[in-house]
């Protein structure tokens, strides 16, 4: 059976989906038929530009579902509400992330609470909300945009690394608890990928060391990208797609690396 008849007619709601890595994959579900389910800060306006923009060109219907990640009691009434609203959530891509850079011993607790709520907590809450309409339906798919920081460690990303260490585990726990119900949970693990959370990075190192931007990045790809090229948002897109598909429906409890390379030294 193709990809785009699973996946026609099935609800995604994808975590901060306003830009990014999250915005690519919308885009994706929704050539591929899926109504998606968009989610993240922004505008009002900015919203509606991309509602617009994804029905433009796939004849999905599209709604924002407003929730902070940050905030438990939060995930569950909006879940609620958008799956009354609009549909049984089918695909739940935990992808919303937040980084904060610096030492242990400086590291600032108010940012370790942050970045564990939004990039482990919130995909725990976000699955428990789903997985139930997942197991009467017989079908879903949850997948967890981890990071090639799920699988390796850097200095000063202490809250980043261990939330996405942990949201590999907690991915197989959700496979393997699951592998009877046809619901699959995988996590992908990207690289360095061209998006606002690596070019804030690059530009606050560029600031510190009084260097270019493009001299930073130049030494991050040859520190870490044997590729020497940044991964690119729909590239995540069309693994996203591939990992809904039936094709993948033997894919369950483990990591996709796209990362350049990256781990293979
Ligand atoms: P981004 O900063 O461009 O987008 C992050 C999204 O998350 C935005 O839509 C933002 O509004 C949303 N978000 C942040 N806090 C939120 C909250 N409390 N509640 C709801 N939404 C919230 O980031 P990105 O680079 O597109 O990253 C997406 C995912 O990919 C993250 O999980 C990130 O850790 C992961 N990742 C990124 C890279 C990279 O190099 N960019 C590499 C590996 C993994």
């Amino acid at each position: 059976m193709s990809n785009e008849n699973v996946l026609a007619g099935k609800t995604a709601l994808v975590t901060g989906s306003t830009h990014g890595i999250g915005l690519e994959i919308a885009k994706r579900l929704a050539e591929c038929g899926c109504h998606i389910g968009l989610n993240g800060f922004a505008e009002a306006d900015t919203v509606d530009q991309i509602v617009a923009e994804i029905q433009l060109s796939s004849p999905v219907n599209v709604r924002f579902c407003e929730m902070d990640l940050r905030d438990v009691d939060s995930i569950y009434l909006a879940l609620e509400a958008f799956a009354g609203d609009f549909g049984t959530i089918d695909i739940l891509v935990n992808n919303a992330g937040v980084q904060h850079v610096s030492r242990v011993e400086d590291f600032p607790n108010s940012k370790w609470d942050e970045v564990i709520a939004v990039n482990l907590s919130a995909v725990f809450h976000c699955s428990k909300a789903v997985i139930p309409a997942m197991i009467q339906n017989g079908w879903g798919r949850i997948i967890n945009i981890a990071s090639v920081h799920g699988l390796v460690g850097s200095v000063e990303k202490a809250a980043y690394i261990a939330a996405k260490h942990a949201v590999v585990g907690l991915t197989k726990v959700i496979a393997l608890e699951n592998a009877r119900h046809g619901l699959t949970c995988n996590a992908i693990c990207p690289g360095f990928t061209n998006t606002e959370m690596i070019r804030k990075q690059v530009q606050d190192r560029a600031a510190e060391e009084g260097r270019m931007t493009h001299e930073i990045e130049l030494q991050m790809l040859s520190e870490k990208h044997p590729t020497g090229r940044f991964i690119e948002p729909d590239d995540i897109g069309a693994l996203v797609a591939y990992l809904c598909s039936n094709e993948a429906r033997g894919i369950t409890g483990t990591t996709v690396a796209i990362d350049g390379g990256w781990t293979a030294r």
